[in-house]
């Protein structure tokens, strides 16, 4: 399928369709919130257990009030990360806001307003929620390029847009606003950042039901995966963080630089995937800031949350 723009893409949206949408962390797979086949498309292309919601990408705030409760501290956040990658969980605005299918039956709704050009023409031109998961088939790594989104699920979409490759390339953080403010799933919007702006966060540990698609397995290549490495064994293939030398290697930041290891890392972890190499090798990526995010993704692809 041919790329095509915002306009053609928005009118796919209207009839049903699904589409390829760029956006700033990774590429989505869109649909109309409201429009329950379209939304059970996207379940069914993805091969997404029904139990996983879906996040609803706005324009912004107010057309976010359409869909949840917006309150003092979702208005402040929104203020000052939106557009970008923050997620907020919120009570949901009514029962019919958007499709059941899309909150899994619960009484909450995740939101976000992208910042990529691409999908903020695509919201404004549609006029209404859209449904926008990762455009990976589900448990694989999220497509941050054009040509990965097609392979993965181009084949269940109506129109694609092409962005290029993906300026922040994980996932956005998701920050649920319920009782206390919970960091869900670690992102580009790091916890500091949110911390400065509505103080501490509380802990997430025993919330794995609060965000159903936390599973263990995510992110994940064929090959096994092993974390921490600093010296790559023979036909394993290598991401390397800083200066480093192998015969299968993939640079993740050579010179260290978290935000650019975020925005390579799926990328390398399909190329690795398919260099034939027997295994995939990661080096130690610090754990402050943007690689909470980072360490997060890995030890899902290694298999290691639970
Ligand atoms: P994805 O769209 O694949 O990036 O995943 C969306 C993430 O947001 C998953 O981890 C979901 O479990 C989480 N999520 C979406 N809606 C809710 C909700 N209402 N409550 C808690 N987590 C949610
Ligand atoms: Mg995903």
């Amino acid at each position: 399928m041919e790329a095509t723009d915002p306009i053609s893409a928005a009118a796919a949206l209207k009839r049903g369709g699904l589409v390829i949408m760029p956006t700033e962390t990774v590429y989505g797979l869109a649909a109309d919130a409201r429009n329950t086949q379209a939304v059970m498309a996207v379940f069914e292309a993805k091969g997404r257990p029904s139990f996983n919601p879906l996040i609803v990408h706005v324009t912004g705030i107010e057309a976010a009030r359409q869909v949840a409760q917006v309150d003092v501290r979702a208005k402040v956040l929104a203020q000052r990360f939106w557009p970008g990658p923050l997620t907020l969980v919120l009570p949901l605005a009514n029962p019919n806001a958007v499709s059941h299918w899309v909150v899994a039956g619960l009484d909450t709704v995740a939101v976000r307003a992208p910042a990529h050009p691409l999908s903020r023409a695509l919201l404004e031109e549609f006029g209404g929620p859209v449904v926008a998961p990762s455009a990976n088939r589900s448990g694989r790594p999220s497509p941050t390029t054009f040509a990965a989104a097609m392979e993965e699920t181009g084949p269940s979409a109506a129109a694609a847009l092409d962005g290029g490759p993906c300026e922040v390339g994980l996932e956005s953080t998701v920050l649920a606003l319920l009782d206390k403010p919970r960091l869900l799933r670690p992102g580009a919007i790091t916890r500091s950042q949110i911390e400065a702006v509505i103080g501490p966060l509380a802990e997430a540990e025993a919330d794995a039901k609060r965000s159903p698609g936390r599973m263990a397995r995510h992110y994940a290549p064929e090959l096994p995966v092993r974390l921490n490495v600093e010296s790559p064994e023979p036909g394993e293939a290598y991401l390397a963080f800083g200066p480093a030398r192998h015969d299968r290697l993939f640079q993740l930041s050579e010179t260290r630089n978290l935000p650019e290891a975020a925005a390579n890392l799926f990328a390398h972890l399909r190329a690795a995937d398919r260099s034939g190499a027997r295994g995939i090798a990661v080096a130690p990526i610090p754990t402050d800031g943007l690689g909470e995010a980072i360490n997060d993704r890995l030890k899902r692809a290694a298999g290691f949350v639970g």
